[in-house]
């Protein structure tokens, strides 16, 4: 009586624990399937219907080996042969299997071995990780691309100095790949003493919302140097450190050849120069001994002298630009009357009668300065205004005396400049519109304006309003 109770008692619990099991199995929200010996699958739970888009009719009966990837399938039966036939209690792999819907899903396959009675069935857990899979290849093109463009993306947190980087960053800066862990005094050490002065400077006074744009030199080996071009936006964190976000570059290459096309347009400006002052000289001959009653030969004068000084201006531009460029701007400083010095370089253009330049405010401000180059300063502008403006005749030229400096500005109601673009027009060879200009130029009259005033200790900068016109200024101080 005692073991027909007890055997009663076993069959109940036996099944208990078979409801229990098959509960988990079909609740359980990772895809899941039993096989018996012949690896034919024999149950599967909703979560794997789900993941292959098939439905339970079309799933049992099948082998997984019918929904796996071409390229897994050799490796799969082998882990299968020596689980079955070798006596390994398990397997583990990873691999992608077929949907329905033609797509493809990557799966971490656990697969374990189990008796009931005498016979051996396996069960199998399929691990869905296709976002991780998509996540981690998303992350290796970036880095690929990332180390194809000799660029490396960077967070730094200026609280703790933390930096975290993509793959890459360490060899751009001249570190072995597995250094230290780099830090904002490391990252700033790598830089010459000059730039690291600089860029420290810039670190430490960047507003919440600022940004960053700064080209240094890190020495990589003794009388080896690398540029790098390192960008960053502030990240501001709520409740959280402040982070710098941005991309490091190495841009050696192209600072080589802006430096051949520097050493280029050098040398052919100087060479240039002096056959163009022998023709100058040839054309005022010929202006000054001009036949009286030949219109036509006066004409072709008239339209020589005009290229002509079109190709000096250009010319002088380079020359400037390059003397820049080599540090070789010396600065001649005496007091000078700002009013005076305008209508000295631009009373011509009233005197043509086209456009009309109008002086305003404080026109008594005296400043020091080397009024030829700040002369040539407000030239470019008016001649800007001109050339970008050509349908507005009126350009206004106005003095602010600030009380420790002068704003000098001119003003003019043309087509303005976008937001985005304003911030580069005082970059070297910088066009709005390189490539489609209607207007002849080379994009340096701006930046040897910068370079000028730079050298004055003074400010430089355009405020504009797109479509309703520009304000050009720069700020000297008295
Ligand atoms: P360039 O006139 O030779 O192109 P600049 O350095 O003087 O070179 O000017 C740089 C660019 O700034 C110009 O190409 C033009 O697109 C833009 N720019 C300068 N002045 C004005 C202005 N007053 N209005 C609109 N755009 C201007």
């Amino acid at each position: 009586m005692k073991s027909v109770i007890q055997e009663e008692d076993y069959k109940a619990k036996y099944i208990q624990s078979e409801d229990r099991f098959r509960t988990i199995f079909s609740l359980t929200s990772a895809a899941t399937k039993i096989i018996d010996e012949n690896l034919v699958i024999i149950e599967v739970n909703d979560a794997l219907t789900d993941l292959l888009g098939y439905t339970r009719a079309e799933i049992c009966g099948k082998k997984i080996m019918d929904f796996a990837c071409k390229q897994h399938i050799a490796s799969w039966e082998n882990l299968q042969h020596e689980m079955w036939f070798r006596g390994k209690p398990f397997f583990k792999l990873e691999a992608c299997l077929k949907t329905k819907s033609g797509g493809i899903v990557w799966v971490h396959v656990t697969t374990i071995v189990f008796r009931d009675g005498d016979k051996r069935f396996a069960y199998t857990v399929l691990d869905d990780y296709t976002f991780m899979k998509s996540y981690q290849e998303s992350e290796k093109r970036l880095n690929m691309s990332l180390q194809y463009s000799r660029m490396a993306v960077f967070e730094l947190n200026l609280e703790s100095g933390e930096v975290i980087h993509s793959e890459g960053l360490n060899e751009i800066i001249g570190l072995k790949a597995s250094a230290v862990k780099l830090d904002v005094n490391l990252l700033i050490a790598r830089f010459i003493e000059e730039d690291a002065t600089e860029i420290e400077n810039l670190l430490n006074s960047i507003p919440v919302d600022g940004s960053i744009d700064f080209v240094g030199r890190v020495k990589i080996a003794p009388n080896v140097l690398k540029w790098v071009h390192l960008q960053g936006r502030m990240e501001p964190g709520e409740n959280t450190a402040h982070k710098l976000l941005g991309t490091v570059q190495d841009v050696s290459k192209e600072k080589k050849a802006d430096q051949y096309k520097d050493d280029f347009i050098s040398i052919a400006s100087h060479e240039l120069r002096t056959p163009i002052t022998i023709l100058s000289g040839t054309l005022q001959l010929l202006e000054r001994n001009k036949p009286k009653g030949d219109p036509k030969l006066s004409g072709l004068i008239d339209q020589a002298n005009k290229g002509l000084k079109k190709v000096t201006t250009l010319i002088e531009d380079l020359l400037n630009a390059s003397k820049m460029n080599e540090g070789q701007l010396h600065l001649n400083k005496k007091p000078f009357n700002i009013v005076d010095a305008v209508n000295e370089c631009c009373a011509h253009i009233n005197r043509e009668g086209v456009y009309k330049i109008i002086i305003e405010g404080d026109l008594f401000a005296d400043i020091i300065g080397d009024s030829d180059r700040i002369q040539q300063v407000i030239i470019n502008f008016i001649n800007n205004a001109i050339k970008y403006a050509p349908d507005e005749k009126i350009i206004r030229v106005k003095a602010l005396d600030l009380g420790d400096a002068i704003k000098i500005s001119v003003i003019d109601s043309g087509p303005g400049i976008e937001y985005e673009k304003a911030a580069h027009l005082f970059d070297r060879y910088y066009r709005v519109d390189a490539k489609g200009s209607q207007y002849s130029g080379l994009g340096l009259g701006l930046y040897i304006s910068a370079e000028i005033i730079k050298k004055h200790d003074g400010k430089i900068g355009v405020t504009s309003d797109y479509g309703e016109g520009s304000e050009f200024w720069f700020i000297l101080p008295k």
